[in-house]
């Protein structure tokens, strides 16, 4: 997660190409650019993927990557209406709910791949699970709803067996630069802590609250980057987290006051 420390924004996404599902004037169109934007490892990872696929005679269309939160509210909204019309449209969480947002997962016509490709889905299924890429569904199964959606965690995988897929998911959305909701004061302590676990800390349990362990384990981070202070971005990294969880801790306690 070196690239993490490098701005404000960290993670920058870069833009891939890749051919969609979408037709215009009777012509095939690449996946539009506000979707075809993801961290630059999955964007390594989705051109793996495509050559690897056609290595076995597979064709892949996408049909979504990318969402703002602004375009992940539209596909649940989209997605709520159809429920309430009788519609069947798939689940699309809330913002802050899904790695679309965090530029780590795409959508691709299962339909396509599975009559192009060698072996079928499962084929699909084999290489892209080698590649590094994780599915939603527990089997391979071209009709099993979700059965389009493959997601690339990167680090973010080893963080998601510790503190569970929603929090791995917010923390991802966080590394670029997103906001996964409003909820700002917990969810800083709780990022904070997700990523000095990630960075090998021990801050005990990723609960959002300010105990021993995450003081220590902040501090801990703070001496360790220290002597490596003339590298302005670290050092101003550092300088915030300890500043957000005394922040925090401090209108924790105003709140705790407020309530007696
Ligand atoms: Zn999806």
């Amino acid at each position: 997660m070196s690239e993490t420390f490098s701005s404000d924004k960290v993670t920058t996404l870069v833009p891939y190409k890749v051919p969609s599902i979408y037709i215009v004037k009777g012509k095939r169109v690449d996946l539009p650019r506000r979707m075809a934007m993801a961290t630059p490892d999955t964007a390594l990872a989705i051109a793996t993927l495509n050559r690897r696929v056609a290595e076995k005679g597979g064709v892949l269309y996408f049909s979504d990557g990318y969402r703002s939160s602004d375009m992940q509210l539209q596909a649940h909204l989209d997605y709520k209406a159809s429920r309430a019309s009788g519609g069947n449209r798939a689940y699309s969480p809330p913002p802050g709910g899904s790695w679309h947002e965090a530029g780590r997962a795409d959508d691709i016509d299962v339909k396509t791949i599975h009559e192009t490709i060698e072996g079928g889905y499962e084929t699909f299924w084999d290489i892209a699970i080698e590649i590094g890429w994780h599915f939603v569904i527990p089997e391979p199964d071209p009709n099993a709803p979700e059965a389009w959606h493959i997601e690339f965690r990167g680090p973010f995988q080893e963080l998601k067996e510790k503190i569970g897929y929603k929090e791995a998911c917010r923390a991802a959305i966080r590394d670029i630069g997103g906001h996964p909701d409003d909820k700002y004061d917990d969810d800083d302590v709780q990022l904070i802590q997700a990523d000095l676990l990630m960075l090998g800390y021990d801050v005990g349990p990723v609960d959002g609250i300010v105990g021993k362990k995450s003081r220590a384990a902040a501090q801990d981070f703070l001496t360790f980057i220290g002597p490596r202070a003339e590298e302005g971005d670290k050092k101003r990294v550092a300088d915030r987290l300890c500043t957000r969880l005394e922040a925090v801790t401090w209108i924790r306690k105003q709140r705790r006051v407020k309530k007696r």
